[in-house]
């Protein structure tokens, strides 16, 4: 009945599913759409990322109040003894009459890339899939790792384990524990079990890097004067970030982090040659200059010898 999927009856309730696509005129999703209007250069460019429709749902919402978009588990819902006795006595009705009406209405379904709910949206021929980007924007590290709950894609962390450590230093100076273990993922307080990757940041920075308002270069500063470090494999980085649905983050954190290393290996890599290089020159100079000094001490003791008998003879 959900269009997004988000109630299941063996899987836990996917929040984020959820507020992507019903509350997307709500605040998280009225952000979205002015930084889509403010990135337009074009009427034509902003058409593209906001169709008509859409715009007019703002409008609509700005008018009389924000609109949910669904809502469809609580207008199908027989609860209540007002109901209960027609949805046990007439199922069929209550069916064709007030759940079929909802399934077949045309309509856009927002979901986000590679989530279960634009899998399930997509099963839906009368839906229009649209992918919009995430709307969680923390404005503190309690939020960010209450989000980091909601914001975890189960389908994209089945084969994936891993304890990640995260310590944030500066204004809002924490830590915290996030395991993720196939498919589901837990967050303590505190440092626990043995990490495979560890994230220290400045906690203000952080919340700048996850809400995008940071560059790919900005980040690649934080890593070069240690603001930011990322100890441990680097490699699980990608698949850390791969299971949370925040895509831009994930491009920053990892692009800057790579390049920094790569950076610092190349710089390495390059000291070493140019100190290789060094060496075998002194090593070279050295041993030149004692050639040198031998063979100008032997001309010389030559010399003296040579010159002892002549000026003997001489005299
Ligand atoms: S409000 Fe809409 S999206 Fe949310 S659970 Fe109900 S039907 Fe699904």
């Amino acid at each position: 009945m959900c269009p997004v999927g988000a109630i299941h009856p063996d899987k836990p309730f996917d929040f984020n599913a959820c507020m992507t696509h019903n509350y997307r005129d709500f605040m998280g999703g009225f952000e979205d759409w002015v930084q889509n209007i403010v990135s337009s250069k074009t009427v034509k460019e902003y058409k593209e990322k906001v169709p008509s429709d859409e715009s007019i749902s703002k409008w609509q919402s700005l008018s009389f109040g924000a609109q949910y978009k669904s809502a469809y588990c609580m207008a199908v819902c027989p609860a209540g003894e007002d109901l209960i006795g027609i949805y046990k006595e007439h199922r069929k009705e209550w069916v064709e009459q007030i759940v079929r009406p909802q399934k077949e209405k045309k309509e856009p379904v927002f979901v986000q890339q590679g989530t279960n709910a634009e899998e399930h949206a997509r099963l839906n021929k009368n839906k229009e899939v649209r992918l919009v980007d995430n709307i969680i924007r923390p404005q503190s590290i309690s939020g960010f790792l209450t989000g980091a709950r909601i914001t975890f894609e189960a389908k994209r962390a089945q084969s994936v384990n891993m304890t990640v450590h995260l310590a944030f230093t500066g204004k809002e100076a924490r830590t915290a524990t996030i395991v993720i273990k196939e498919g589901t993922i837990e967050v303590t307080d505190g440092l626990k079990e043995k990490a495979d990757l560890r994230i220290e940041c400045d906690s203000e920075q952080w919340l700048k890097i996850i809400n995008k308002e940071i560059s790919n270069f900005d980040v690649l500063k934080l890593l070069v004067t240690r603001r930011m470090r990322i100890k441990g494999n680097r490699k699980l980085l990608r698949k850390f970030q791969h299971v949370f649905v925040i895509k831009k983050l994930s491009t920053s954190i990892f692009v800057s982090s790579y390049c920094f290393e790569d950076s610092i290996r190349r710089y390495t890599e390059y000291s070493l040659k140019k100190l290789r290089k060094t060496l075998l020159l002194c090593l070279n100079y050295t041993f030149t200059l004692t050639s040198a000094v031998i063979f100008f001490y032997q001309i010389l003791t030559f010399n003296i010898h040579t010159r002892l008998p002549i000026s003997l003879f001489k005299t």
